[in-house]
């Protein structure tokens, strides 16, 4: 295809559109088949192909299905999201990003579906697996990532599920009621960060209702945000079957409808625009956007592609295990030694649950076994196996359980791999508990009796519940690893690297400590969410609940030390931002990585707001005994909340506190810089405003500070009598007590009530006159 510069693109969709009879246009907002966009031969529009994602490419070469239910081409499968989240590695997600691009081009695929970044809400939601994690930040930090990767080979991405898809429970009609602030803040600001730094060719709105409004048919999220403000120059595709009512959907911003609906939608599009409801500029825009995407590929398309997959698996193991979170290590018992006997046990290590189950799961190049990898990084160790549970059924099997605590027992140490069975956690539904299966309950049970070293390592998608904890001196969360998930485990348990996840969502310590325990997944079609911003280790802080394990941690064969933290200055303005910087040490022996977390919070704030948020993070590699110096550039945005008053970002004056660590509960260093926000906003004093919101500081210029007090004073408040106690205690002290009383009381008094209990004839006309100095 010839190269179209940004002019003649623009020139050529203009022409193709004016070319275009109606049925023309409307049959291009939907699409030819399950995978392809229409192409309109006459005009030289090609067809192009979409097909998910996220973490490797699932193209159905016959019988197309949205549930990953039939077989697709063999594609490079890298870990899942939840864990390539915990690597907090920006670059290592471009670089897998841009090998899943040469994938696509490889096997002509002109967008990916993916990254999706959904908040984790709760940890029940079966499609964790598929989503970063429960802070926006962190989250529209890996999307972006993962788009700039995908998209820098010349394809195309699908920002997804858009937006307020936090469950899979009736995804098709759930409605989720959320107010503004929690989605500005939270859901949205996932979305946000990876639109406006990745910005993805394609955004796919979701399956279910948005406060009343189905998500593919909602101007405010389609139009308003996603394209008005955020700026996507990409269109709007809908998920798989998410078209409730065509015509309204494309008016609100959705421009591909997928899959075909046989002519259905494309019916109701030029019905619509011939009954006038739907102006006919509209559909043009819609066509525009998606032609601009088409012809993109077109251009982008790399002939003859081929990618190297030996090198590709390689990287995958590389991901994998920067995306495994050691999560508790005592006496040192990892790494392990390559002598003496080993014990492995659990089915999971030779039948690995390496991606999470519906439309993601993808048909790897080749699947390393976990045992095999395991037996050959063990050098002299002597390695044997034994089942211990079955992955069929969560039935005990006394007679596999005996075998491994006898293995277990002989041996120096036992690593049991353990996790959820795939029908765990899925695509489509949800979970109701956090448990392990019983049988592998019973199992743990019984080997952490007969072996003192017994080290765990979880293939899951998201938390479980971990009673036996304090059985274990090992633990590896290993999530769901991808293809390469057996040689990544390997060289963590050797040693062979250092482990350097981190946790991207909180592990808590039971079902009931979650913030949206009280209200997931909702009653009937309605979900409501209840606990606002308080989601993940913004609720387990601001409520003082011990997780299991917290936000952002994770342990490493190595130790560091931070220091010198600086503040480019200690007084700033929104807009100027502030530079923090610290030093960060290995003062272990063998090499390692860490990210290094930063967390803001507002000192003084006349909002509720989080104690901590996650503004900043970077993850470096050490040599022991090597310093860096980290630096992070805080924005206006990084001290701001979302006001629902004024719908805009505003951030108060006042100090703000930095905390750098190395994870949401363990900040080694704080430092405090004092931040001018935004000018305080006017309000008028009304007949019903208080007291005591007057008298506060900065509230009222001082002039009118001193009115207000006169006002007060002029004998109009008569103070009720105090009471007998307070009538027969003495001097001094009373006085006080009465002043303090009374301050108290005003403090929640509207100023008609100062009137009313003065009772004087006029009282009513002084307020008014007050009310008009203080107003002018
Ligand atoms: C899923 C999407 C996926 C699409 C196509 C839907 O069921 O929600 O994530 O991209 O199917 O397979």
């Amino acid at each position: 295809m010839t190269q179209h510069t940004h002019t003649n693109a623009e020139t050529k969709i203009k022409e193709w559109i004016a070319q275009m009879t109606l049925e023309e246009k409307a049959g291009l907002c939907s699409g030819r088949d399950f995978w392809h966009t229409k192409g309109i031969e006459r005009l030289g529009i090609p067809s192009v192909m979409m097909t998910d994602g996220p973490h490797g490419l699932r193209k159905q070469a016959a019988d197309a299905d949205h549930l990953g239910l039939n077989d697709s081409v063999p594609a490079t499968c890298f870990p899942s999201a939840a864990g390539i989240a915990s690597s907090w590695d920006r670059d290592l997600i471009r670089g897998m990003g841009r090998a899943l691009g040469e994938e696509c081009q490889a096997e002509n695929v002109a967008v990916l579906l993916g990254p999706g970044a959904n908040i984790k809400r709760s940890p029940l939601c079966g499609r964790n697996f598929e989503y970063f994690s429960e802070d926006p930040y962190l989250s529209s930090e890996i999307a972006a990532s993962h788009i700039q990767g995908v998209q820098s080979q010349g394809v195309g991405t699908s920002l997804k599920h858009f937006a307020v898809n936090n469950q899979e429970h009736r995804r098709m009609s759930v409605d989720a009621i959320a107010d503004e602030r929690t989605l500005r803040e939270i859901y949205l600001a996932s979305f946000e960060g990876a639109v406006k730094k990745g910005q993805p060719w394609t955004v796919m709105c979701s399956y279910n209702r948005v406060n009343g409004t189905y998500a593919s048919e909602n101007e405010y999220l389609l139009n308003d945000i996603l394209k008005d403000e955020w700026g996507l120059e990409g269109f709007v595709v809908s998920d798989w079957g998410a078209v409730n009512e065509r015509a309204e959907g494309l008016a609100a911003g959705l421009e591909l409808e997928m899959p075909s609906s046989g002519g259905i939608g494309d019916g109701k599009i030029v019905e619509a625009v011939k009954n006038g409801s739907l102006p006919e500029a509209k559909l043009d825009a819609a066509v525009e956007r998606i032609l601009r995407v088409v012809l993109r590929a077109a251009d982008e398309k790399v002939e003859n592609a081929t990618y190297d997959r030996e090198e590709h698996h390689r990287l995958a193991r590389k991901v994998a295990r920067e995306s495994m979170v050691l999560l508790k290590n005592e006496d040192g018992i990892l790494p392990l030694a390559r002598s003496g006997k080993i014990a492995v046990i659990g089915e999971l290590a030779r039948r690995p649950r390496y991606q999470g189950g519906g439309s993601s799961h993808i048909k790897p190049t080749r699947l390393e076994n976990i045992y095999e990898e395991f037996a050959r990084e063990a050098g002299e160790a002597q390695v044997k196996y034994a089942d211990g549970y079955s992955l069929k059924s969560d039935e005990t099997d006394e007679a596999k359980i005996a075998e491994a605590v006898k293995l277990a027992g002989e041996a120096e140490v036992a690593v049991l791999f353990a996790g959820l069975p795939d029908a765990y956690e899925s695509e489509g539904y949800d979970r109701d508990h956090l448990r392990l299966p019983d049988n592998q309950l019973r199992l743990i049970e019984e080997l952490a009796a007969a072996q003192r070293n017994l080290v765990v390592v979880l293939s899951n998608g998201s938390p479980v519940e971990m009673p036996w904890l304090g059985g274990v001196k090992g633990l590896l969360e290993a999530y769901l690893g991808g293809q390469a998930l057996g040689g990544a485990i390997a060289d963590i348990l050797f040693g062979n690297v250092s482990p350097s996840g981190k946790l991207a969502e909180t592990f808590p310590a039971r079902l009931e400590d979650t913030p949206a325990f009280l209200s997931f997944p909702g009653v009937g079609d309605r979900v409501e969410y209840r606990e606002g911003i308080y989601v993940g280790y913004r609720y387990y802080d601001k409520k003082k609940i011990e997780p299991l394990f917290p936000f952002g941690f994770g342990l490493s064969y190595t130790t560091f030390a931070y220091s010198d933290l600086k503040l480019n200055k200690a007084k700033t303005t929104a807009d100027a931002g502030l530079e923090v910087s610290v030093k960060v040490t290995n003062t272990g022996s063998v090499a390692g990585k860490e990210a290094v977390q930063l967390y803001v919070r507002d000192v003084e704030s006349t909002v509720d707001r989080p104690d901590r948020e996650l503004k900043g993070f970077e993850k470096v590699e050490l040599a022991p005994g090597e310093s860096t110096t980290v630096t992070f550039v805080l924005d206006r945005r990084s001290f701001a909340y979302y006001d629902v008053e004024t719908s805009g970002w505003r951030v108060e004056s006042g100090v703000f506190e930095l905390g750098v660590g190395s994870s949401s509960r363990d900040i080694a260093l704080t430092a405090r810089a004092e931040v001018e926000g935004d000018a305080p906003i006017f309000e008028p004093v009304h007949r019903n405003s208080l007291v005591g919101d007057l008298m506060r500081p900065g509230r009222l210029t001082p002039e009118k500070k001193a009115m207000l007090e006169d006002f007060l004073k002029g004998g109009l408040f008569t103070a009720p009598e105090p009471d007998e106690t307070q009538a027969s205690s003495e001097a001094e002290g009373e006085d006080d007590s009465h002043a303090g009383l009374m301050e108290a009381m005003g403090r929640y008094l509207p100023l008609r009530a100062v009137v009313g209990f003065a009772g004087e004839a006029d009282g009513e006309k002084k307020l008014s006159a007050l009310l008009e100095k203080l107003n002018s």
